[in-house]
């Protein structure tokens, strides 16, 4: 696959920050995934986990819409609290694009006035503050200047990866899943895909509990690679369990896997 020619001091085309969710002894971030949130180009947020405590005050004031691939609390845990900092001055509400599956869930089980309020039912002075737009497995929806494909995968709740594209750039994330076969048949039926985001939650030695809990491990993440038809796009691994992160490493390391790397919180990747 050619990579698409970009003109000489272009500036990136697509940008993803994966948000830290850890901190270590001295306060600084580490690199420790135990809430999950990317951030596209400042504007977009891909699921929620450390949304509310981990975002720049630039980001904060330029994120307003944010996509939800599955209610586990690790990936929605702080959105109540990015949207509550922002109640009074939101001058447009903060979509919240999902599946309806999802959307029930939201709202029944975290905006249920008991856990948090009901946002979507609020407003300030400017207006609603959380709306929902209903997405559909497989359909392209969009976001500004993003076109994004959500296809379901393979976890313990309805959840989909994610396919997003600038019309340039494209990316895929699989979010949280086993063994999975319709989000290989879509990422391989794109012309071009620049980089791929894939969970490796457990090492090897706990494939049981992978597979009862719907997680990957880098045995199984290399299955799910031989499913890929191109070979020269970069891939970052992530949704690795902190409490096995360096057996995970070593074992993804040991299977010398072109192009793979694991993804740090708080670096901007461009692509
Ligand atoms: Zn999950
Ligand atoms: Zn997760």
């Amino acid at each position: 696959m050619a990579l698409p020619e970009r003109c000489f001091g272009s500036p990136p085309i697509v940008k993803i920050q994966l948000l830290p969710s850890s901190i270590d002894s001295t306060g600084q971030c580490s690199p420790e995934q135990r809430l999950t949130c990317f951030v596209v180009d400042d504007h977009v947020a891909i699921d929620a986990g450390s949304l509310g405590i981990s975002t720049s005050d630039h980001q904060r004031s330029t994120i307003r819409d944010v996509i939800i691939t599955h209610p586990h609390i690790d990936h929605v845990a702080s959105l109540p609290i990015f949207i509550d900092d922002l109640f009074s001055s939101l001058q447009q509400p903060v979509k919240i694009y999902a599946t309806q599956e999802v959307i029930d869930v939201l709202e029944r089980d975290l905006f249920n006035w008991a856990l948090y309020p009901r946002f979507s039912e609020l407003r300030n002075d400017y207006g609603r503050i959380m709306e929902y737009v209903q997405v559909f497995p497989n359909q392209k929806f969009f976001i500004g200047r993003l076109q994004v494909t959500a296809i379901p995968v393979s976890h313990s709740v309805p959840t989909v990866g994610l396919i997003i594209s600038d019309g340039t750039s494209t990316v895929a994330f699989s979010s949280d899943t086993a063994k999975t076969d319709s989000f290989w048949a879509a990422v391989n039926a794109e012309t071009s895909v620049d980089a791929l985001f894939i969970e490796s939650s457990f090492p090897n030695s706990m494939t049981q509990l992978a597979e009862a809990s719907y997680h990957l491990t880098p045995q199984s993440l290399q299955e799910e690679l031989a499913k890929l038809e191109r070979q020269d796009l970069d891939i970052l691994a992530v949704h690795i369990k902190p409490t096995f992160r360096t057996e995970v490493i070593e074992e993804l390391n040991a299977l010398n896997i072109p192009h793979l790397r694991v993804m740090k919180p708080g670096i901007v990747y461009e692509f």
